[in-house]
């Protein structure tokens, strides 16, 4: 007897165990979480510490789990000497001891190494940065380079690297760096001619500084980034530091940015909890930020600044934190400040490096 209802149920019922065994295969613990159901891409993020301890990456994919996309992963360029002479006590922190901190560039291959240790499925989770150059070095370009010949198909950008940041820049070791330093310009050209994208962080100004006076840095760093008008930066916490306090000139140094047309390519960070505390500090600075993040949303990106969490629930303090501003952000700011300028940003990074690489890496 012909029975065609019967092969069609058949059929359907195949189609039906394909799709199952298709959505076991693609729901793995560490996959991508499914479009857009993840609270945010994290911009800024350091796997480990001063001390160049941290998250093994296989615990930090779990404590990401289906809360986080995608995260621009790097280390701590500097690395806090344990100086015996002046307290025998270990530092973990650049706050606990008078030793001076020093360039760490072991960093690059241990986060080059910890991504290669993931599968390839994984690693689309991450974009991750080299850091470990000295910024007053002529050669830290070399460095760079020689970072993405040895790794090639790992990195996506430079950074978070400084050069004035609070209570850091003076106890380095060797020259202070400085924004005028053509070994800066140097370093940023080459970022540019790969496709890295560049994540510095500059303090605006300098701590305790006199009220009313123009921010001490307000000027070089605009004369840095119009020097480079083809470079893909984002500037760490928009400026602000612990005690760097989002002077009333800072709200109009980020708005002549925008407002520059040859300045499209700069974009900034909201990352760090002090940087959270000042803008959802009181309904007014809330809406204040909520305004102008409204008004520009292309030019913001959300980051969590946090350092080697242990915890999912340490890992999310600072988006956590900022829920007053999430409440008052348009949808399309929202979702740009949460997920897509990171995503348009990276994505565009990691076509250029992949492509320089293939012209340029024999
Ligand atoms: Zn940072």
């Amino acid at each position: 007897m012909n029975r065609p209802g019967y092969t069609f149920g058949t059929r359907f019922v195949r189609v039906l165990v394909v799709h199952i065994a298709l959505i076991c295969l693609c729901g793995s613990v560490h996959a991508q979480p499914a479009a857009n159901n993840y609270l945010f891409n994290d911009s800024h993020f350091h796997l480990t510490n001063y001390i160049q301890d941290g998250t093994d990456i296989h615990d930090f994919l779990k404590i990401m789990g289906d809360k986080v996309g995608r995260v621009a992963l790097f280390g701590i360029p500097l690395q806090q000497q344990w100086s015996d002479r002046v307290d025998d006590r270990a530092p973990t922190y650049y706050l606990n001891s008078d030793a001076p901190l020093y360039y760490y560039s072991f960093t690059d291959a241990s986060i080059a190494m910890a991504y290669k240790s993931l599968t390839r499925e994984e690693q689309t989770r991450f974009d991750p940065m080299i850091t470990g150059f000295n910024p007053t070095d002529m050669y830290a370009a070399d460095h760079i380079r020689r970072v993405l010949k040895t790794f090639p198909g790992v990195f996506s950008g430079i950074g978070e690297f400084t050069i004035h940041k609070e209570f850091v820049s003076a106890k380095i070791a060797g020259e202070v760096a400085s924004l005028n330093d053509k070994a800066l310009d140097r370093l940023i050209d080459f970022a540019t001619e790969v496709g890295l994208v560049v994540l510095i962080h500059n303090d605006v100004d300098v701590p305790f500084a006199k009220p009313g006076a123009e921010p001490a840095y307000a000027a070089q760093m605009r004369a840095l980034l119009k020097r480079h008008p083809n470079a893909t930066f984002i500037w760490a916490h928009i400026g602000v530091g612990r005690i760097i306090r989002p002077v009333r000139e800072q709200t109009a140094i980020v708005q002549e940015i925008i407002n520059d047309p040859d300045l499209k390519n700069v974009h900034f960070d909201i990352s760090w909890d002090e940087v959270a505390k000042y803008i959802v500090a009181t309904p007014e600075s809330t809406k204040h930020a909520a305004d102008i993040i409204n008004r520009y949303p292309d030019r913001f990106l959300f980051g969590t600044d946090e350092v080697a969490p242990d915890s999912q629930q340490k890992y999310l303090k600072v988006y956590n934190q900022y829920e007053p501003l999430w409440k008052l952000l348009s949808p399309e700011a929202s979702e740009k400040v949460r997920k897509g300028n990171y995503a348009r940003i990276f994505n565009d990074a990691r076509r250029k490096v992949r492509s320089w690489e293939a012209a340029n890496l024999k």
